[in-house]
Parts: structure tokens; C-alpha cells; sequence
């Protein structure tokens, strides 16, 4: 017996339905894991062609050393985290899909003690620990990039173009402001990451704290965080209650980095897009 032309388009209507419904409940992404590092490591390539990296040897380890302390406590996927500073002056960091991280050098001139750099790097690490890029990349696809792009993420060939295409958008900025919900878990997830590593989790307010002094005084210093983040007034309010008290607030190493790069060529300007 065939089924009818009803019964079968009523199912497709139903999966369709149910489909867009996981979609919309973020419980599916389009992009698996191995293709969110694939990308990752193209989009992080590209940027590094753009950006000028700070190739200091003590400060890339200190700032690696922090963001694997705090790797140690993500949950999720076993990412091949990365840590790389930007010679930048703007206050500004940001997370490439499956791993890499990036600090702008503007970020540790800012800050006052570790738990605050500490706290910018947990919120990165939380939104690649909780896959936001694949919820972005998903999200991206289905809204613009119509079926062609689907049937080659979902694989039939084209997926090595796809990553290319995919990390190009990345790493011109496509595809990197992520929603304010993700923003709010990177803070919630960073925060006890943060805390759980051993830091002091006031850290991550007295950040924002500073971003918002800043931008008062220097409003080109942090036009960038406040174009890809939420406001810091919202997200301190949030955190305040649940900051807690106790671990560790600064280093003599903190210190000692911080004034290695007073003492270096300032950082750059960064070029406007
Ligand atoms: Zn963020």
C-alpha cells in the first residue's frame, strides 16, 4: 500500500518543524566538533596574516599559563585551546570556533591585577567551552547562506571549501558578535571557571568596571568591546551577586609582565574596518 501525498508531505511539514524547533532550542548544531576546529585553525591562520602579533616570548607563556589553568576547568569538548596577544592598545579580546584565543595587549595595559586578565580569558574560554561559534556558524548558515552551504557542511565533498569559506567570514568579522544569551553564559561559565582555576572572582567586574572609566575618558579604547559585548552595566549588575570572595587577586608576576611592556615599543593602533 502507498502512502498518500498527504501522509508523506505532512510528514516532511512535521520533521521540517521539528527540525527548526531543535535548531531554535540550540540542543543541534549543523557544524560538528572536528569542523568547528577545522575552521577555527583556518579563520585563527588568517587572522594571524592580519594582526600583529606580540611575539614576546614571556609574555605569550604568562598569558598561555593563565588560559590553561582555566582550560583545566571547561567542560565540554577537548578543544585545542590556544593563547595568542594582539599588539593592540584597545581594551578587546576575542575566541576563534574550536580553540584559539586571542588577547589584545590593550587589555593587560588596562588592567590593575591577574584576576581581571584572568577574568577577560574565562569569558572567551566559556564561549568556546559551550560551542557558541557553532551556534553562530549554525544560525548563519541557515539565515543566510541558503541550502548549497548546508548539503556541504552536512558533507558531500565540498567540506574542505566550506571551512575555508566559513574561516574567511571569521576572520573578517562575520559571524563574531554573538548573541546576548550566548554573552551572558560566556559571563556566567567564565565566572565560575574563573573561580574554580583558584581567582578572585570580583576580577571580572573590576574589569568592567574599568571598561566603563575608559569609556568615559576614551571612548575609541573600547568602541570595539562595546560593539561585539553587551553593556558592562547590565553584566556587572548580573555578576555582582554571585562574584564570591576569596582566591587569588594578583601575582608579582602580573606585575612584573606589566611593566615588561611599559618598557617595550608601545602597542598599535588598530586599523578601523
Ligand atoms: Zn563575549
Amino acid at each position: 500500500m502507498r502512502p498518500s501525498v498527504f501522509f508523506v508531505s505532512s510528514v516532511a511539514i512535521v520533521v521540517f518543524v521539528c527540525f527548526v524547533a531543535t535548531l531554535q532550542a540550540r540542543q543541534f548544531s549543523l557544524v560538528s566538533v572536528q569542523q568547528e576546529i577545522e575552521i577555527g585553525q583556518e579563520a585563527n591562520a588568517q587572522v594571524r596574516r592580519k594582526i600583529p602579533e606580540l611575539r614576546d616570548a614571556q609574555v605569550t607563556a604568562y598569558v598561555r599559563g593563565i588560559g590553561e589553568r582555566l582550560v583545566r576547568q571547561a567542560q565540554g569538548p577537548k578543544y585545542p585551546y590556544s593563547f595568542s596577544v594582539a599588539d593592540y592598545r584597545e581594551i578587546n579580546a576575542f575566541a576563534l570556533p574550536g580553540g584559539p584565543v586571542w588577547l589584545h595587549r590593550g587589555a593587560i595595559h588596562a588592567a590593575t591585577n591577574e584576576s581581571q586578565v584572568a577574568g577577560v580569558l574565562a569569558h572567551e574560554v566559556a564561549h568556546i567551552a559551550q560551542r557558541h561559534a557553532a551556534d553562530q556558524l549554525t544560525k548563519g548558515i541557515m539565515a543566510n547562506l541558503g541550502l548549497g552551504l548546508l548539503g556541504a557542511v552536512l558533507g558531500n565533498g565540498a567540506g574542505a571549501s566550506t571551512a575555508q569559506a566559513a574561516a574567511g567570514l571569521l576572520a573578517n568579522g562575520v559571524f563574531m558578535k554573538f548573541s546576548r544569551d550566548d554573552e551572558r553564559e560566556a559571563d556566567r561559565v567564565g565566572l565560575q571557571l574563573l573561580r574554580r582555576a583558584g581567582w578572585d572572582g570580583r576580577g571580572m567586574v573590576e574589569l568592567f568596571e574599568i571598561l566603563q572609566r575608559e569609556a568615559s575618558r576614551n571612548p575609541g579604547s573600547v568602541e570595539l568591546f562595546f560593539s561585539s559585548h553587551p553593556s558592562p552595566q547590565d553584566r556587572m549588575a548580573r555578576l555582582r551577586e554571585s562574584v564570591g570572595r576569596g582566591g587569588t587577586r594578583d601575582t608579582a608576576q602580573f606585575q612584573s609582565i606589566k611593566s615588561r611592556l611599559q618598557r617595550m615599543a608601545p602597542p598599535k593602533a588598530m586599523p578601523r574596518q
